[in-house]
Formats: C-alpha cells, sequence, structure tokens
C-alpha cells in the first residue's frame, strides 16, 4: 500500500499549489533505480523522474563530483569565468558535433533559448523582419510551460487562462514531412521538434522522417531544432535520439540527465552561425553554467561515454518490448518507443491514471501520460531481473484490474 493518509501529504494540500497530482508516495531516499518512502517501503522506479535520473539515483561518480566542487566553488554567476564551464561546453559540442553551447537550467530555458536564436538568426541572417518569423512545430508537442512554450501547445488545459499567447507558431501533424512542406514560408525560421514525443505519448515518428526534415530543413534554409530534454543521453539507446537516422540537427536542446540526476542543467547547443548572434545584454541566466552545474554536467557526459549505459538503454529496451508484446494481452493496445523510453497504450476500458496508482501499491514507480499511455522508462542502470519482476507485476495487474 502507498501513504494516502500521511501527515505531510496534508500538509502539502494545505500549503503547496496544487498544480500537480502526484503518486501518494512521500519519497525519502533513493539509489540505482530504487526509491524508499518515510515508512521504508521500497518501490522500482519505472520513469526516472520523466529521465532526468538516466544514470540511476545517487550515481557515486556523480554525488562524488557534487560534493567536490560544492566545497570547492558553487556559484559565480557569469560575471566571471570560472575553471568548470568551458570544459563542459567543450565536451558537449565534441559529443553532439555541434560546435558552441549555451548553458541554462531548466529544460524550458533551453527552449526559450532556441526560440529567440532562431528568430534572431531568421532576422540577421535570412533577413526576415522582425516581428513576422515563423516557427514550426508539431501537434501534440511537449517543450515546457513558460508562457512563450505553452503559446503552441496542443492542449487546452495547458493554456487555458494563460492569455495573451505567443504568436509565430504554426503546428502541424508529428511525423507529416509534406505538411511541413506545405507550412513553410519565406519567413519560416526553424522547425522545432521532438525525434519521440515524450510527454504526447511516446510517440514514434515514421521511419524516414528525420532524414527527410533534414533534408528540407537544408534546402529550404530553416533551421531543424531537435529538443532532446527527454529522448537525449542514452535514453533512446543513442547518445541523441537523431543519430537513429544519422542526422544532425542545426541544434540541440538538453536538459534533464545533464545534471546527472542531481541539478537542473540545460543547455542551447548550435553552430557558430547561430551562436554567434547572442551579444553581451541579448540573454542570460543568473545559474546557467554555474561552476557546480559545468562540474555535474561533464562528468554526466563522460559517464553517459564510459559506463556502457546508452548500449544497455538500447538492449534493455528491446527486451522490455519484446516481453509486453509476447504476452499479447487484450488490454495492451499498442507498444511504442526505443530504448528504454517505451509506452504502453492500454485499451479504453482500462484507465491508465488507476492503472499507475494500481502498480504503485504493488511497488512500482511510473505516471501516465497522454493517449491512455504507460510510460516504462526506469534508469538505465536497471537490472534485467527487475526490468522482468515489473513486466510481471504489470501484466498481472492488468489482469486484475
Ligand atoms: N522538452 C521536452 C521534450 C520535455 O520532455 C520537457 C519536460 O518534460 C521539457 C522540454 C521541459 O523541461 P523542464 O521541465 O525542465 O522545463
Amino acid at each position: 500500500s502507498t501513504d494516502a493518509q500521511h501527515p505531510l501529504i496534508a500538509l502539502d494540500h494545505e500549503v503547496a499549489a496544487q498544480n500537480y497530482a502526484p503518486l501518494p508516495i512521500v519519497a525519502e531516499r533513493a539509489e540505482g533505480a530504487y526509491i524508499w518512502d518515510t515508512a521504508g517501503r521500497r518501490y522500482l522506479d519505472m520513469m526516472a523522474a520523466y529521465s532526468a535520473v538516466s544514470f540511476g539515483h545517487g550515481h557515486p561518480r556523480l554525488v562524488g563530483a557534487l560534493v567536490d566542487q560544492a566545497r570547492k566553488l558553487a556559484i559565480t554567476s557569469r560575471a566571471m569565468h570560472s575553471d568548470q564551464l568551458a570544459p563542459f561546453l567543450a565536451e558537449l559540442t565534441r559529443v553532439t558535433g555541434l560546435p558552441k553551447a549555451l548553458p541554462m537550467n531548466t529544460g524550458a530555458e533551453a527552449v526559450e533559448t532556441a526560440l529567440k536564436a532562431a528568430r534572431k538568426w531568421a532576422h540577421k541572417v535570412k533577413g526576415v523582419a522582425d516581428g513576422a518569423q515563423e516557427i514550426i512545430v508539431f501537434d501534440n508537442n511537449f517543450h515546457g510551460r513558460t508562457t512563450t512554450v505553452i503559446s503552441f501547445s496542443s492542449h487546452a488545459s495547458y493554456k487555458a487562462g494563460f492569455g495573451p499567447l505567443t504568436p509565430g507558431f504554426k503546428s502541424v501533424p508529428f511525423g507529416d514531412i509534406e505538411a511541413v512542406r506545405a507550412a513553410l514560408t519565406p519567413n519560416t525560421a526553424a522547425v522545432l521538434f521532438e525525434p519521440i514525443q515524450g510527454e504526447g505519448g511516446v510517440v514514434v515518428p515514421p521511419a524516414g522522417f528525420l532524414k527527410a526534415l533534414r533534408e528540407l530543413c537544408t534546402q529550404e534554409r530553416v533551421l531543424m531544432i531537435a529538443d532532446e530534454i527527454q529522448t537525449g543521453m542514452g535514453r533512446t539507446g543513442r547518445n541523441f535520439a537523431c543519430e537513429h537516422e544519422g542526422v544532425l540537427p542545426d541544434a540541440y536542446c538538453l536538459g534533464k540527465t545533464l545534471g546527472g540526476g542531481l541539478l537542473p542543467v540545460s543547455a542551447f547547443v548550435s553552430t557558430a552561425e547561430v551562436m554567434d548572434l547572442f551579444v553581451p545584454g541579448s540573454h542570460g541566466s543568473t545559474f546557467g553554467g554555474y561552476p557546480l552545474a559545468a562540474r555535474v554536467g561533464l562528468e554526466a557526459l563522460r559517464v553517459m561515454q564510459e559506463e556502457g549505459l546508452v548500449e544497455r538503454s538500447e538492449r534493455l529496451g528491446k527486451l522490455l518490448r519484446e516481453r509486453l508484446a509476447a504476452a499479447k494481452h487484450p488490454m495492451i493496445t499498442d507498444i511504442r518507443g526505443r530504448g528504454l523510453m517505451v509506452g504502453v497504450q492500454l485499451h479504453t476500458s482500462v484507465d491508465a491514471h488507476e492503472f499507475v496508482e494500481g502498480l504503485a501499491e504493488i511497488g512500482i514507480i511510473t505516471k501516465d501520460t497522454h493517449r491512455n499511455t504507460v510510460r516504462l522508462s526506469p534508469p538505465l542502470v536497471i537490472g534485467e531481473r527487475e526490468l522482468e519482476w515489473a513486466v510481471d507485476r504489470f501484466l498481472q495487474l492488468l489482469d486484475d484490474m
């Protein structure tokens, strides 16, 4: 059972904005793929903080870097250089294959940075009148919660009552290259996309879409901006999900696991032509790229490359999807994803929200998302037996529903 009667949940209802509907679990500590609540109950973490904890809770190397750096130098602001920032960004540019990076903190800030960069680039480089720049996005997208980013969401509840919204966006069906082509105008600055839609229900675009988008963007002189905040850093079985089609975008938005599961660390990474448009005074953040974040970010990039977690994601993700598919369960209508980013769509007669509450009661933490889909995206360090245990319980609970 979970913690529904916990006094801290009652206090939360009293003092906290209720902008989330959390599971009735009061977490106290975590390690690897497990979380313990205040009563000492253990849960298998099958969502990894929406992919922010891909390398596992309390990864020793990452905690070590954090503690060591916290003792030496944590925050400087960008009023001066630190000995941590340039080495972190150098590694980030090497790993992504794009030469320049701008550090921020949260995912939404990295996306905001991308939108500003794209608009400035279209104005300065393409000669689009300032104020006329257009950006193409996809139906069912999720890029964050700021006022501009919600302006191009397809979900009414994300924007109701928050107007006036920011203009300059066109949304087209996800994965439809002809729709992108039809939406292009001489004022188009960029196409912003998730290589796999995460919050939208783990939606994988048709094969060849990323490649076709790359070709179209190059041909039409439009920036191809990949939001890999959720898909990046090994989650889908590649360092970055664009690599599934051998594509290098003009820019990446990165976040979540870039902070090693310990801190909010995000970045916008792009070409010199784009990045050189940022000059002093045009953009910034007190915390963006602070020494503590830079140290942990660099260590996270090293862990990604040195510990075999990316290949592990590919292998275990395949195992997970195969095990689920083999059950041929009548209540499972679709299994989507790549690597350990998996969405299991349930039959409409099962309420996915109730189902994840039932999972929590039997020791498995995850959340449902759009399309009556249960996401399964554990830390990449999860063991094969733990994964099989989770699949068995998942199927058992489906039988019992
Ligand atoms: N972009 C994508 C693809 C995401 O999945 C998310 C978060 O779920 C964001 C952006 C927003 O990141 P943050 O919540 O750190 O602002």
